[in-house]
């Protein structure tokens, strides 16, 4: 497809030959190698994943490429894993402001993926016409050159391993046993958190939230649980030297079986191919066939060594200057969550916040032609008098003003209050 017919079937708001200049300008580090393999077995067949490796910001423009790799856990059922599988990509997409430059673009994407997660969710909770209760987790990775965003809800994992051989977290485990912040969150919205009682009164298994039984705080689907079980992602972006890495994506069936460390050393050296069934394999030896069990592994090597990156077994360098400045956000303390990667590794974003109004931010963008605001989760135009901004109404904080953005349409603005428990949950249903 020439550069013309581009133009003329998607006019973007800059030139596109603006637009080209700056990918260019932009990258004066060549793009690295995105190379990638996946194993799985199966116990239940609720385990759905996604790969992506050709993804275009402009249609037709090969140096805009971008990668998209996820994993779906799903529970009770497989359709809110399918539906997110089929539906995620695009929601996230349609959310990040045409036009955008390369840097604009990856500044915008930790929004577009709350905004994507959120009206996924909102989405496949109307669809159906009769209550749906399967849920799903979500870890959502996109690489655009050495920059990597991932998104997550629920307890499935990714992790990134380095050259320096430090192995670092990139989610965060939304499972109400282990996320002390979660329980807060879920029993002031109105959850009670607890185990199940059995055996005359004996309690067994993880936490869990009730109504529902459910033992993750985050999830997409599970329209059946209250709502304070909610599908907004907590997000990194970090950007690894040109020396790349490998990232380890994968379900709990993994993570049950194998720690961070043991997942990264069980596979160093060999092509990801090969490392996706050794993974699977390390984790069925300790712990047998308990679960649906799925492993991404995407190595990001620099294209001058097209060969997967050996990296022998380093004892870490405790006296590594260049640590992680920010401290995390919303994250468990485990030992392997140490974000200390031997100055290798610029840590870009990190939020993990339920709250809407802190994750869409405060723009209230109105669409100066139409004059229509778009919703800042499912972007549809609508008049101001019909939507309402985050912030205002009955609700709104003190400290905060009302009509403050972002702006909302009725629809979201209802599953923003059902999510902070000011409403009962109640699936709403598309007439
Ligand atoms: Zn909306």
């Amino acid at each position: 497809m020439s550069q013309t017919e581009v133009s003329m079937m998607k006019p973007p708001l800059v030139p596109l030959a603006t637009l080209i200049g700056r990918e260019l300008r932009g990258e004066k580090v060549e793009k690295p190698f995105v190379k990638y393999g996946q194993a799985a077995l199966a116990k239940k067949g609720e385990d759905y994943f996604l790969i992506k490796p050709d993804c275009q910001r402009i249609p037709g423009n090969a140096s805009t490429s971008f990668s998209v790799f996820a994993i779906f856990d799903g529970h009770n059922g497989i359709s809110a894993a399918i539906f997110a599988k089929e539906n995620l990509l695009t929601n996230v997409l349609s959310a990040i402001p045409q036009g955008a430059s390369r840097d604009e673009w990856l500044q915008a994407l930790p929004r577009a993926l709350v905004a994507g997660f959120v009206k996924t969710d909102i989405e496949f909770q109307q669809k159906g016409t009769y209550c749906e209760t399967s849920g799903t987790t979500v870890t959502f990775v996109v690489i655009d050159g050495w920059t990597v965003t991932v998104a997550s809800v629920g307890d499935s994992r990714c992790i990134l391993d380095t050259q320096g051989g430090v192995v670092s977290l990139l989610t965060v485990d939304h499972r109400l046993e282990e996320n002390v912040e979660e329980r807060e969150r879920v029993t002031a919205s109105g959850g009670e958190v607890g185990r199940l009682n059995v055996f005359g009164g004996n309690e067994v298994g993880p936490l869990r939230c009730w109504p529902g039984g459910l033992c993750l705080s985050r999830s997409i689907g599970d329209t059946d649980v209250g709502e304070f079980i909610v599908p907004v992602p907590h997000v990194k972006q970090v950007k690894l030297s040109n020396a790349g890495g490998r990232l380890v994506i994968a379900s709990d069936g993994i993570w049950d079986a194998l720690s961070s460390d043991m997942a990264a050393q069980s596979c160093r050296g060999l092509p990801a191919e090969l490392a996706a069934k050794l993974v699977v394999k390390e984790a069925l030896r300790s712990r047998g066939l308990k679960d649906d069990t799925t492993c991404l592994v995407v190595d990001i090597i620099p294209s001058d060594h097209p060969a997967p990156p050996i990296t022998p077994r380093k004892k870490h360098n405790m006296l590594s200057s260049l640590l992680f400045g920010k401290k995390a956000l919303n994250s468990t303390n485990k030992a392997s969550n140490k974000l200390s990667a031997v100055g290798v590794v610029e840590e870009l974003f990190e939020e993990g916040s339920a709250v809407l109004a802190e994750r869409l931010g405060k723009e209230f963008p109105l669409n100066t032609s139409s004059g229509l605001f778009k919703c800042a989760v499912c972007q549809v135009d609508q008049p101001a008098g019909d939507g309402l901004s985050v912030n205002s109404g009955p609700f709104f904080s003190p400290a905060s003003k009302p009509w403050e953005g972002p702006f909302l349409c009725t629809n979201c603005r209802r599953k923003k209050d059902a999510m902070e428990g000011k409403r009962p949950s109640c699936p709403t249903v598309a007439t």
